[in-house]
């Protein structure tokens, strides 16, 4: 399973169709016959710009819209990624996309803060949404937003694109096949040193918090598709060296340990301080895996107890886009989920982790 076609080909085969498909775009090229996902994407910010450039070697995902509050950056997409007006919209008057045929999906972008009511709006409008991580603020605002998409009817599918990632794909494999043996330990380091101290992701109210909500996600997702397995406790304890830059309710470093139900434990750090922090390691009784960099946009390295991984590096964005494109229009199953459901249990973890900090208490997870 080295080529990005045989990966492509395995998700395939886990695939189970739903009894009814969305209406979707029709591509006819030489190479590709069949539904195109034709996306919106909503807050044209570096990470936007990222996935717009990425669709473009998608075969089945297009981008056909934006959504955004600069008119500039409007009319600079629509340049560079041939946008009718039609397809173009403003925070105000997005509503109407429910009246717009052309569009399949609204992909969001903007800061965190304000993926809880962009995604009610967007589904009231009747229009599939994926939605960055975090998916939302904590636990609360998420269920809201998936009882929101099932009421609509629409599918919410959450931007995870290491679930696709073809390395971390590989130890997934490996551990299911039992080449590690029974799982013991889990360690995820991530981080970075951010900089402006202006910036949303240190403002508590659009970002919800601070390096947990950004990076230390990747720690938390990563240590459940690699354990396979739920956390059922947390504890965490935070420590901040620069309370100007990182104010009250923006954590600047957050160290927090999980516990398994099969007795395996997992030790992870999220910071904002620290550069070179991007590395996952998982310990079993027969073998080890390691990625680094494990979450960064690649290429991802890694090697186990077996061996160098050798996957090729792919774009991930584009892998993310040509997938979700087959879950929504074909109904496929990803071997990771990346919907609500999968972000709601994050979100607990991260509601969790914040409470844990705070009462330096353990704190009990149900979430299966
Ligand atoms: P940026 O600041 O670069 O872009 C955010 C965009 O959102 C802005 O450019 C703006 O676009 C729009 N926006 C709307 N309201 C506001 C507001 N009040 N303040 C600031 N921007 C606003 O952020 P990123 O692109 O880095 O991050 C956006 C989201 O993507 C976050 O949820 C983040 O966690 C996630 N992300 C995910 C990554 C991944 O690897 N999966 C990597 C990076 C980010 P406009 O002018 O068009 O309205």
């Amino acid at each position: 399973m080295n080529s990005r076609r045989d990966f492509l080909q395995k998700i395939a085969a886990s695939a189970i169709a739903l009894p009814l498909l969305p209406l979707a775009g029709w591509a006819n090229s030489s190479n590709y016959e069949g539904p195109v996902l034709r996306v919106a994407i909503m807050g044209l910010g570096g990470y936007g710009t990222r996935v717009a450039e990425a669709m473009q070697a998608c075969k089945k995902a297009k981008l056909v819209g934006v959504i955004s509050g600069t008119p500039a950056k409007i009319t600079d997409w629509q340049g560079r990624f041939s946008i009718p007006e039609k397809n173009c919209y403003n925070y105000e008057n997005f509503d109407r996309i429910k009246d717009n045929k052309d569009i399949d999906v609204v992909y969001i972008t903007t800061p965190n803060g304000l993926h809880h009511d962009q995604v009610i709006r967007v589904a009231a409008a009747g229009k599939h949404v994926i939605c960055e991580k975090p998916m939302a603020l904590n636990a609360k605002e998420g269920q809201e937003m998936i009882d929101a998409c099932k009421k609509a009817n629409v599918t919410l599918l959450v931007g995870y694109r290491m679930h696709f990632e073809p390395k971390t794909l590989e130890i997934i494999r490996m551990r299911k096949n039992d080449d590690f043996g029974k799982i013991l330990f889990f360690q995820g380091l991530c981080g970075f040193k951010i900089g402006d101290p202006t910036q949303w992701r240190l403002n508590k109210q659009l970002a919800g918090g601070g390096s947990l909500m950004d990076i230390g996600i990747y720690a938390i997702n990563g240590a459940r598709y690699m354990v396979g397995e739920e956390p059922t406790w947390v504890t965490a304890q935070e420590t901040k060296t620069d309370p100007v830059k990182f104010k009250d309710g923006v954590d600047e470093t957050i160290q927090f340990q999980f516990g398994f139900p099969s007795g395996a434990v997992a030790s992870c750090l999220s910071t904002y301080s620290m550069n070179n922090l991007d590395r996952f390691f998982l310990n079993g009784e027969k073998g080890f895996a390691e990625l680094q960099p494990s979450t960064g946009y690649g290429p991802i390295k890694g090697r186990t107890s077996k061996g160098e991984l050798t996957q090729p590096h792919v774009t991930h964005q584009t892998v993310q886009m040509e997938e979700m494109a087959g879950i929504i229009l074909e109904g496929k199953q990803p071997i990771v989920p990346v919907n609500g459901e999968e972000a709601l249990k994050d979100l607990k973890i991260i509601d969790a982790i914040y409470l844990a900090a705070k009462t330096g208490q353990k704190v009990d997870l149900k979430l299966t």
